[in-house]
């Protein structure tokens, strides 16, 4: 994918802004404030086409809007600042005068995260970019937030290392934006989650303080780990304009396996099994028979692909543990072959866009729970969704998994049946709220995560305070502590002191 949307907003626009769908205070800054923003920041936008290109991301709602010549939300202005000094200066305007500051990067958010909400200014991470130093005694990498994913795992590979880090969205994403969404890699079984790998932060806090988190260090006893702080903070609590992360040589083999199942509880079982012996294989995919289906054409039963990439003894043990737990719950060895498919096509996107174009509501749910309640989990919210009447389709994947429990990535897809008439007054909002409140509640109802790596933006900041429950008083804190102006991306994680933006209550 070269481009960030799936629906190229310019043509749709036909040069003029498009509306804004969410009608908040929109907040924009007079000429003057304008002046002392372009004194801050080398490049300013406030064209058209770049403040309707910052006005969304890809929540899919937004997408469905645009097709229809709307966004949620426009900035007044578009900053790309080229370093941490100018992001420091913009923010101390926006602080001065109390303007929104929605940061934005890759803009590959599926929940609306980077939506501009209440206008005001967005700050385009993408010019800061680049690796700034690379450790290869300490396996360390100090690298610009706004570095996409190719970039960076082509310079480290070039030094013969990598990061292990590999979203879908790898092309279309940027560091700081897997570290502002606690993002997850498809090689995650092995290496972690982004959140995993992080050793330190540099942060420009809402008064413009320029701040470090971490340590020159591999762990640390010195209070809480204030990188857990920053990440997942989805640009609420300050800009990440850089971060150290750890680092590995490139493995020197690879291997890779496929066993299909009769059924998706067998598959969790030697799944949960492979890792309570300790073998980590990089990707661990187990895919229900619906989905196993449609991307590897099995006619019967769910797809478990496996890769695997490590040094050759540890490599044969984690393939044999692999081989054991699986025939003993029943699996039989497949074609080695969907694993290549499983690789041709893993960063592969483009089958949403017509999908969208055809009125189909379709998103994806990923949550995690423990091994314990995962079963169950899947079937409750499998139930859930395909219980709605205008539902097509409803699948699911376990994709990332740890010794406890599991994520599971859940589809849906639906076209709510209706004329015209019955479109304009919302039926498809109206179908995609209804399976979205179904999913929440199953998964809240089992004391499973809302989110395991997509975060909460828009789409979910709802759900976070009954999801957090007691706790959530902590979370306002925290904000109303480090921004107490509520400047930065205000009306996001659902946080009290702004409208909580919820499209459809
Ligand atoms: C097709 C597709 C596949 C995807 N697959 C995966 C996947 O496999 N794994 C996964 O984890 N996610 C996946 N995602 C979701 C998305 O790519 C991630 O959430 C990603 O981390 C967002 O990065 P970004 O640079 O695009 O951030 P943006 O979308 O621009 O921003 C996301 C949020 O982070 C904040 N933010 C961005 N940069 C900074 C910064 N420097 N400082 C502070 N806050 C910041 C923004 O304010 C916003 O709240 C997928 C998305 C798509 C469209």
């Amino acid at each position: 994918m070269s481009h960030k949307h799936p629906v190229e907003l310019g043509e749709i626009a036909g040069g003029g802004l498009p509306a804004s769908r969410f009608e908040l205070p929109s907040i924009t800054p007079d000429n003057a404030v304008l002046k002392r923003l372009e004194e801050s920041c080398s490049t300013v936008l406030t064209d058209v086409t770049s403040r309707a290109d910052a006005s969304r991301d890809w929540w899919p709602i937004s997408i469905k809007w645009a097709i229809g010549g709307s966004v949620p939300a426009l900035p007044a202005v578009v900053a790309q600042p080229a370093s941490t000094e100018e992001v420091a200066r913009i923010i101390a305007v926006c602080d001065e005068f109390h303007i929104p500051a929605t940061t934005s990067a890759g803009q590959s958010g599926v929940c609306g995260g980077a939506v501009p909400l209440f206008g005001g200014v967005v700050i385009d991470m993408t010019a800061m970019t680049g690796i700034r130093d690379i450790d290869d005694t300490s396996l360390t990498v100090r690298a610009a937030a706004g570095t996409f994913g190719p970039p960076l795992e082509k310079e480290l590979r070039r030094n013969g290392f990598t990061l292990g880090h590999w979203p879908q969205s790898f092309e279309i994403s940027t560091l700081g934006g897997w570290l502002a969404c606690r993002s997850a890699g498809q090689y995650s079984t092995r290496y972690g989650k982004i959140e995993d790998m992080t050793r330190g932060l540099e942060v420009v806090m809402a008064d413009s303080t320029v701040i470090h988190t971490g340590f020159n260090a591999p762990r640390a006893a010195a209070g809480p780990d204030l990188n857990q702080l920053f990440m997942g903070s989805e640009g609420t609590l300050g800009v990440i304009t850089e971060a150290r992360l750890s680092i590995r040589p490139v493995p020197e083999s690879s291997d890779n396996r496929t066993w299909i199942f009769s059924n998706f509880l067998d598959g969790l079982e030697a799944c949960r099994m492979i890792l309570r012996r300790g073998a980590r294989p990089a990707v661990m995919r187990l895919y229900d028979d619906t989905e196993s289906t449609l991307h590897f054409k099995t006619s019967n039963g769910c797809a478990l692909i496996i890769y695997d990439e490590a040094d050759p003894g540890l490599l044969s043990w984690t393939l044999q543990v692999v081989d054991e737990e699986c025939a003993s719950h029943h699996g039989i060895l497949g074609d080695e072959d969907l694993v290549s498919q499983w690789f041709e096509k893993r960063n592969d996107v483009s089958a949403l866009a017509p999908l969208y174009k055809a009125g189909i509501v379709v998103d994806t749910i990923e949550i995690a729970a423990s091994w314990k309640n995962l079963p169950g989990l899947y079937n409750s919210c499998m139930d859930a969704l395909k219980a709605l009447p205008d539902t097509l389709y409803a699948s699911a994947h376990l994709s990332h998994s740890y010794n406890d429990g599991a994520c599971i990535y859940m589809t849906f897809a639906g076209q709510p049946a209706g004329n015209e008439e019955a479109e304009s007054q919302g039926n498809s909002e109206l179908y995609y709220n209804a399976a979205w409140r179904r999913t929440m509640e199953a998964v809240m109802g089992a004391g499973a995560t809302i989110s395991h790596h997509h975060g909460i933006g828009i789409q979910r900041a709802s759900y976070l305070r009954t999801a957090l429950g007691p706790a959530w008083p902590v979370m306002e804190n925290i904000k109303n502590s480090l921004d107490p102006k509520g400047i930065l991306n205000p009306g996001k994680l659902g946080f009290s002191s702004y409208i909580c933006a919820t499209p459809w209550p």
